[in-house]
């Protein structure tokens, strides 16, 4: 007999992984237009109104400097982006506005690189019921600093379930994953086997 749908414990409760599509805006180039922010910024809107909460114009301006940024951008990269818009901000100005923006959830700061990004679920309509206590795993490029936010609440779980088994329970947990992104990582394979063939023709 077939097990049936009440086999489906292990499965996250969405029923399906996080797909690639997830990491897109990261990664577009910077020789491609600046990818539309606007959806993600009225998803904030909302979810701050929701909250009882102000997304003033300054925080909707650092949210969307963060948003638009390639990379994770440290707080004065920020500060810089944000002067040619408002001259007189000053760092106390950014700090206020990304303590709100890390308090809603809307963005993370990667400890690893002292910078700020923009929150993968911020501009997802499934985001509702999770809050934005989600789990937040990234991977990040030791080359070229390119960073990406998983979702997976598969590895939320398991590292949930590991910490219970030592005793300890999670409040917030943070995975910040060092290594080699895919492209760099391509690179480093041509490199070597350029080298192996060189030492190999040199024997
Ligand atoms: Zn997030
Ligand atoms: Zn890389």
């Amino acid at each position: 007999m077939a097990a049936g749908q009440g086999s489906a414990a292990g499965m996250p409760p969405g029923g399906a992984r996080n797909g690639p599509e997830r990491s897109g805006p990261q990664r577009s180039g910077p020789d491609r237009p600046a990818h539309d922010v606007e959806p993600a910024l009225l998803a904030a809107e909302a979810r701050c109104l929701r909250a009882g909460v102000q997304l003033t114009p300054l925080r909707r301006q650092v949210l969307e400097l963060v948003l638009e940024a390639e990379q994770p951008l440290g707080a004065y990269a920020l500060l810089d982006r944000l002067k040619a818009q408002r001259p007189g901000a000053a760092p106390p100005t950014v700090y206020r506005a990304l303590d709100f923006l890390l308090e809603q959830g809307l963005i993370h700061k990667v400890e690893r690189l002292n910078a700020f990004i923009g929150c993968v679920e911020a501009g997802h309509a499934h985001q509702e019921g999770h809050g934005h206590d989600h789990a937040h795993q990234f991977l990040i490029c030791r080359q070229c600093g390119l960073t990406v936010e998983l979702s997976d609440h598969a590895v939320a779980h398991a590292l949930d379930d590991a910490a219970r088994r030592a005793g300890f329970r999670i409040g917030n947990a943070t995975v910040e994953v060092e290594g080699l992104c895919a492209a760099c990582a391509a690179a480093q394979a041509a490199g070597a086997h350029g080298q192996e063939g060189s030492a190999a023709s040199g024997r």
